[in-house]
């Protein structure tokens, strides 16, 4: 076990990063490419360590640009299966889009978070400027006027910036006083892992089915990962259901959907709200990822967000430092939150718009699916789906431009 007691004493850096999930660990090399020193708190055991959960990720193109620009495609290749075609029904209809529509070999990649954190963590940890404290939960955060700190039990950490990329529950954003407004939905999402009873073929596939959507998402060796959008106490009684009893009330709901599916890994059930930060910067503080941001799983845009938001404050705090300001001051974090928001914002309407359209009563379902397939027959639109699937619009930052 590498929970290593953590030692009474300050520890001095440029910019401390409460949360080493993989926003947190992603804006940590991002900022140590970039010369600075950086402390990265983690209240979890390291990757492999402890239990992961059974998620895996759609990253988006334009986002896997920033793993490529840190070095690290050629460790997380043999992990991602390239999504090469999106496919989402409704009730009468629906829209696909492929890779070629935004000219791109492929729309981006599927990763297990187990397989992305080893290797972001192996990367942080080979940094010289990354101290990297694990079974560290942060207790304190302040911002005083020339420094913040965090406090893990005795150890201070004295930094001219600290990041909060410390999830939805963010303590640096609460201490902060930063609001996070939003609603939960009266759904949970069920996360698993398949095996595939035939070829997948590159397409991640979703369907609305009454009480939310279902997505299957290819992954590497013809496996899939299912997300499976119920009423809470649903999903938490499938969760507890035997494997056999799990399969076949799979196959029940999800019919030719994803015939003779096997599982192949653990149930997890994860509650889905929409939660957006006022504002993702302040006095000697930002936040980022989850901690800034919460949107409903259903088109896998919630770590591509928080990607983003590493790539526009890493260009953000590196402009300060190249003309001389103070990276902790208000003034030099307020374009962070003003080149975020309009993303962040569209991001999180259209999962809303799609959550509440599909669960609707029947006759919004079949205008919104009716809606959805007339937009697929307009190759402008599709492009545009794919585009912005793709993470690919926009004022895009440094580390995420065509290389
Ligand atoms: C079912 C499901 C499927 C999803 N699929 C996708 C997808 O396909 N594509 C996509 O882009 N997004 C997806 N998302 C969203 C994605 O999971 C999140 O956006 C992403 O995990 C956010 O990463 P993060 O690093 O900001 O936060 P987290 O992953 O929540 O990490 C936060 C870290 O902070 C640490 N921490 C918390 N409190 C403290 C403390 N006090 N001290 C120290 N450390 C602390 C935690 O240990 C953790 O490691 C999905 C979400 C769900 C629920």
């Amino acid at each position: 076990m590498l929970c290593m007691t953590i030692p009474a004493e300050t520890h001095r850096c440029d910019v401390a990063i409460a949360g080493g999930g993989p926003v947190g660990l992603t804006l940590a090399l991002a900022l140590a490419r970039r010369g600075f020193d950086v402390a990265l708190a983690d209240a979890g055991a390291p990757p492999g360590e402890g239990s992961a959960d059974s998620r895996a990720y759609f990253i988006a193109y334009g986002c896997w640009r920033i793993f490529r620009a840190l070095g690290l495609e050629e460790q997380l290749l043999p992990h991602a299966e390239p999504v090469l075609q999106v496919e989402a029904e409704g009730r009468l209809g629906g829209i696909s889009f492929i890779a070629e529509e935004c000219a791109e070999p492929a729309l981006g990649f599927m990763i297990e978070g187990s397989a992305l954190s080893a290797v972001l963590y192996a990367a942080a940890k080979g940094e010289a400027k990354i101290r990297l404290l694990s079974c560290a939960r942060i207790d304190k955060a302040t911002f005083g006027p020339a420094k913040a700190q965090l406090a893990v039990g005795d150890l201070l950490i004295e930094a001219r910036l600290v990041v909060g990329c410390d999830g939805a529950k963010s303590q640096v954003r609460a201490a902060a006083g930063l609001r996070f407004e939003g609603h939960d939905y009266d759904a949970a999402a069920l996360s698993t892992t398949l095996k595939l009873g035939k070829p997948h073929n590159g397409a991640a596939r979703q369907i609305f089915l009454p009480r939310g959507p279902m997505a299957v998402l290819p992954l590497t060796d013809n496996r899939a990962n299912l997300i499976w959008t119920e009423r809470a106490g649903v999903a938490g009684a499938l969760a507890g259901l035997s494997d056999d009893e799990f399969e076949r009330e799979l196959a029940k709901a999800a019919g030719d959907f994803i015939p003779r599916a096997k599982l192949a890994g653990a149930r997890h059930v994860f509650p889905l709200r929409l939660k957006v930060a006022e504002r993702f910067d302040g006095h000697r503080v930002a936040l980022a990822g989850d901690a800034a941001h919460v949107i409903h799983p259903l088109a896998g845009q919630g770590l591509n967000l928080g990607l983003k938001d590493v790539a526009a404050l890493a260009d953000v705090i590196g402009e300060a430092e190249r003309v001389g300001l103070d990276i902790g001051a208000a003034s030099a974090l307020a374009p962070y939150t003003a080149w975020r928001r309009g993303d962040v914002a569209a991001t999180a309407g259209a999962m809303e718009g799609f959550a509440r359209a599909f669960t609707a009563p029947l006759p919004v379902r079949l205008v919104a699916g009716a809606a959805m397939a007339a937009a697929g027959t307009v190759p402008g639109a599709r492009r545009l789906f794919a585009k912005e699937a793709g993470g690919d619009l926009g004022d895009v930052p440094s580390l995420m431009s065509r290389v």
